[in-house]
């Protein structure tokens, strides 16, 4: 019996347990102090009532012989897939609803899909970056280098004909930057991919907080993106599912590498090992699309924006350098006075109760920066910057 060595290879994340000690301490040691929670990933706002009305009428719909469903198909149901097809319409991306497959989050399709994939491709990752990318191929043992993402280039890196690989990560609006790609920099990936047979997987998980058509917000977008990409994305950040679960992958029946549609082999992964997603949680996720769901779901996209205009502003006040904030739930700051990432949380922490999140947690290139996100209570953000504003 041998284990699966290249989890040896993994580094333990200490970045949110870390953040949780520094918390407790300081609230141990100054037990009226009021902190600001700024670090948050996740969503607070709560699910829209027509998706709450959609899970009640699904659940008594399980409960009725005539109605009750067991395994659904593994590709997810067809009133979900449609829905779906119809939402990239809008984007002028015209998809097979065969292309898109539901799945209970972006997260576990990212892992997953690696089990299409040779060993022995390099993949590029940006850094810094969502760590799901890099230790899902660490635990596969594949090779990765890093594309640098920088002040220089405003956290969107763009390839190097001189280096070449096989899967390339891009994640726009980007975590934990909050940076997105306008159409010129996507093409320039799409190009290169074409050129180099690689593919691209497409995390758009923060598509929703893109708010100007000008910026892509799905990489079928650019021309030619349907031959080397696969796309990832999520009702999580959408409409507040990361605790209900549900997302998609769209894989397109044009991408083909060595003969063989890439849609089949993922079609035939998901079969084998994976049994579909709750009838509950997809008519929950179809009620999403409605017209009711997309006012609802937008009050509280809005919402979100509205905290991270608050912290951009406060940004711009103060001159600081950032990325993100516009089109994305994240504000990417450099730290003042050339602090390190660490020790701008321990100021903050101390001066004025406010957690983020240090930069230096999601790659070498992140030490220096620093992560707020808008996710919190909009009177808890404005009372945060306005701490922030005395202290800086
Ligand atoms: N991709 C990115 C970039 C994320 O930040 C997250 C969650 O924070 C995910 C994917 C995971 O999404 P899901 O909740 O659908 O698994």
């Amino acid at each position: 019996m041998n284990i699966n060595e290249n989890y040896l290879k993994l580094q333990d994340s200490y970045l949110f347990s870390t953040i949780a000690k520094k918390v407790k301490e300081f609230a141990d040691n100054n037990p009226k102090a009021d902190i600001i929670r700024l670090g948050i990933g996740d969503v607070t706002l709560p699910l829209a009532p027509v998706v709450v009305e959609a899970i009640k009428k699904a659940a008594d719909e399980m409960g009725i012989k005539e109605t009750f469903k067991g395994y659904g198909p593994e590709q997810g149901y067809a009133f979900l897939r449609e829905e779906i097809k119809k939402y990239y319409l809008k984007k002028n991306v015209d998809l097979n609803s065969d292309e898109i497959f539901i799945s209970d989050g972006a997260k576990s399709d990212l892992g997953n899909i690696l089990d299409i994939f040779g060993l022995d491709n390099v993949v590029l990752v940006p850094d810094p970056v969502y760590p799901v990318y890099v230790d899902t191929n660490i635990m596969a043992g594949r090779k990765i280098i890093f594309a640098d993402a920088n002040e220089q280039n405003g956290f969107l890196p763009l390839p190097d004909e001189n280096i070449k690989c096989d899967i390339i990560y891009i994640c726009s609006p980007n975590n934990p930057t909050g940076a997105v790609y306008d159409r010129n920099g996507l093409k320039k990936w799409v190009d290169y991919a074409l050129k180099n047979n690689s593919v691209i997987l497409f995390d758009a998980a923060y598509e929703c907080f893109i708010k100007s058509k000008e910026l892509p917000s799905s990489i079928y977008e650019i021309e030619g993106a349907k031959k080397c990409a696969i796309e990832f994305c999520s009702f999580s950040k959408t409409a507040g599912f990361t605790g209900t679960r549900c997302g998609y992958t769209i894989v397109p029946d044009e991408l083909v590498r060595e003969g063989v549609h890439l849609r089949k082999f993922w079609l035939r992964r998901q079969t084998t090992k994976f049994n579909g997603v709750p009838y509950i949680v997809q008519k929950a996720a179809e009620a999403v699309f409605s017209d009711k769901g997309q006012e609802q779901i937008q009050q509280n996209i809005q919402y979100y924006s509205e905290n991270a205009k608050i912290i951009s502003d406060t940004m711009d006040k103060k001159n600081i350098w950032y990325t993100g904030g516009k089109h994305s739930p994240y504000i990417w700051l450099k730290c003042p006075n050339n602090m390190s990432s660490w020790e701008f949380f321990d100021y903050l922490l101390n001066n004025a109760q406010i957690v983020g999140t240090p930069g230096s947690g999601f790659g070498r290139n992140g030490d220096g920066y620093f992560r707020l996100t808008s996710f919190g209570d909009k009177q808890r953000t404005i009372e945060a910057m306005e701490r922030f504003s005395k202290l800086i």
